[in-house]
Formats: structure tokens, C-alpha cells, sequence
């Protein structure tokens, strides 16, 4: 039997040794070593033989196996290194190149234009703690505000985030006041989706904290970003709104691109779109984070990117975003 495996193992170096191709190599290695190799049948029988006898086999056949991965794996080796590639230089290039989804490209701008009015980009976890995402903004566990937004719990106080909002929460407590933040991300929401609801989609987080603050500051900023994002000058309002970590808060809204005002089916005839909630930072928000709201005042506002690249791109349909179908976003000129 012995004589029959050392046989084995010329033959199979021999063999390895004029191998000169990575597909001889594979079939060789299933040869010798698949599980229908004679080694493998081998070791299969040793429980027949007696105990001197198998064990001295059994050591033989590991030897051979060793050594014949061992050739396999050098021969292997030399021939990757010893093969060469004929480039083309003249061949066409793959015309199908990869781009920026709508979102990232509508969050850039808007960080771009932040980031000249003094505004530094940070960012924040997506899964994030019960104090972040609601205590510290003034949403303690009895607020009814909670239930306005279905959250994804993790257990032991983790959450999806469900806003960018935390980020102003843990900019406040690393860098104090005064402050200019942007933090663009993801949240999510326990949401039925349609045509205008996603349970995961992009916001943009906007903080501004320092003495004198005050809403026309806010509006400043925002019609600055809108007119810059969609290239005219665009018109805002604000529509009081109750968000519970601003006071006052509002719905700030945008003249509608499409008609110009007059109405149509996508400002459902009211000339105007809902764009972001936004408002004064509520003085509670400010003291929970150490910074005296005596002294200091400031706006936040929470524009949603998915919103504003459905705009920029006339994309009618958030759910297009996460399909992952190159022939949908195509079809924006996009991709
Ligand atoms: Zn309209």
C-alpha cells in the first residue's frame, strides 16, 4: 500500500511540474486532492486496516496530501507571475459608467452652500440613543410627540434615528455655543411606503446658535439654499408649526417650481409645497446642552434631501431611490 502512495506522489509532481496553465491546475488539484482522489479513498479504508498499520498510513497520506498542496500552490504562483496581459490601449471603454445618486448630489450643493455662510458638516450614529433622538430634544417619554413619529426600537434604549436632529444635540454638547452645524444622514421611520412615503430617507440638519439670532436670520439661510439649489429665485413662507424642540416652529414652505404659484395637480392647487420644518431652537433644547439661553438664541431647521431631489429632478416617485434600477434613474438623466 505504501509503495502505491509514494507512487502516487512522483506521478502527481511530475505532473504538477509540466503544468503550465491555472486551469491545469485546478484539475489537478481535484485529481490528487478532491474527494475522489486515490489519497482520499485511502484514508476512507484505513478503518479496515490494523491499528499499526493505519496509523503509519494515515501519517503518510497527510505527508503526501502536504506535499502536494505545497507543489500546487508554488506552481500555481509561478505561473500567475510568469503570465502576462496584452492591454489594448485603442479598445473603447465601457460605456456604462456609475454616478452620484440624486440625493448625494442635492446634499453636497446644500453643504457647499452651507459651508460658505460659516457653517461647519458634521455628522451623527444612525442608530442612536432614546436621550439623543427625543430627551434632549425636549420630547421626554410622556410627550405625545413621540407617537408623531413611528420609531424603530433596538432594545436597551436604541433606536434608528428618526430625524438628523440629534446631531444638533451632540454638536452642542462637543462644540458649545456659538455654533454653525450642517449634518446630512440617514433616518428612518416605521412607515407604509407609497408613492410619498420611504422608511429610510435623507435629511439635512441645519444649526445656527449665537447672540441675536432671529427668524429673519432663518430666512435668510433657507431662501439662500433654495434659490442656489434650484437656480431662480425661489419664494418662501412660514406657516406656524408645532415641533417640539423649536418655539416658535414653523412649516417652511416653497413657491411651487412647476406652475409658479398659479396651482397645479403637485402643489395640490395651492401654489405652494410643504419643504422643511424649521423654527427658533426652544430654550429648553439650548439649557438641556449646557448653553444659556439668556444669552444665546438660535434656528434649526430639518430639510429633506429625498423631498428636495424629487423636486430638483421631477421624480415623482420616492420609492425609485431605493430600488437599486439603473433603467428608473436613467430615465432622469441622472445615472
Ligand atoms: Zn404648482
Amino acid at each position: 500500500m505504501n509503495k502505491n502512495l509514494f507512487e502516487l506522489r512522483e506521478c502527481a509532481l511530475k505532473e504538477i511540474e509540466n503544468a503550465r496553465k491555472p486551469s491545469e491546475i485546478a484539475q489537478l488539484k481535484s485529481k490528487y486532492l478532491g474527494k475522489k482522489s486515490k489519497i482520499s479513498e485511502v484514508m476512507s479504508s484505513l478503518k479496515n486496516l490494523p491499528i499499526e498499520e493505519r496509523r503509519e498510513t494515515g501519517k503518510l497520506c497527510n505527508a503526501i496530501k502536504k506535499q502536494i498542496a505545497e507543489a500546487l500552490k508554488t506552481k500555481s504562483e509561478q505561473i500567475l507571475s510568469e503570465s502576462s496581459f496584452d492591454i489594448d490601449i485603442t479598445m473603447p471603454i465601457n460605456k456604462e459608467r456609475g454616478s452620484l445618486s440624486p440625493i448625494t448630489i442635492v446634499g453636497n450643493e446644500v453643504c457647499d452652500i452651507l459651508q460658505k455662510m460659516g457653517f461647519a458638516i458634521v455628522s451623527g450614529p444612525e442608530i442612536e440613543d432614546e436621550y439623543h433622538n427625543f430627551d434632549a430634544l425636549n420630547i421626554p417619554a410622556s410627550h405625545p410627540a413621540r407617537d408623531m413619529q413611528d420609531t424603530y426600537w433596538l432594545g436597551s434604549n436604541k433606536l434608528l434615528r428618526t430625524h438628523t436632529s440629534p446631531c444638533q444635540v451632540r454638536a452642542m454638547e462637543r462644540y458649545g455655543a456659538p455654533l454653525r452645524i450642517a449634518a446630512p444622514g440617514r433616518c428612518f421611520r416605521n412607515e407604509d411606503i407609497d408613492a410619498c412615503h420611504e422608511n429610510t430617507f435623507f435629511q439635512l440638519e441645519g444649526m445656527c446658535i449665537d447672540k441675536n439670532i432671529s427668524i429673519p436670520n432663518l430666512i435668510y439661510v433657507m431662501r439662500t439654499i433654495l434659490s442656489e439649489i434650484f437656480a431662480q429665485d425661489v419664494q418662501v413662507r412660514l406657516r406656524p408649526g408645532y415641533f417640539p424642540f423649536v418655539e416658535p416652529g414653523f412649516e417652511l414652505d416653497i413657491k411651487c417650481l412647476i406652475c409658479g404659484g398659479e396651482g397645479c395637480p403637485t402643489c395640490k392647487g395651492s401654489g405652494w409645497l410643504e419643504l422643511c420644518p424649521c423654527g427658533m431652537v426652544h430654550p429648553n433644547v439650548l439649557r438641556i446642552s449646557n448653553i444659556d439661553p439668556d444669552e444665546y438664541s438660535g434656528f434649526a431647521f430639518g430639510v429633506g434631501l429625498t423631498r428636495l431631489a424629487m423636486m430638483k429632478y421631477h421624480i415623482n416617485d420616492i420609492r425609485v431611490f431605493n430600488t437599486c434600477n439603473l433603467e428608473e434613474l436613467d430615465q432622469f438623466g441622472i445615472v
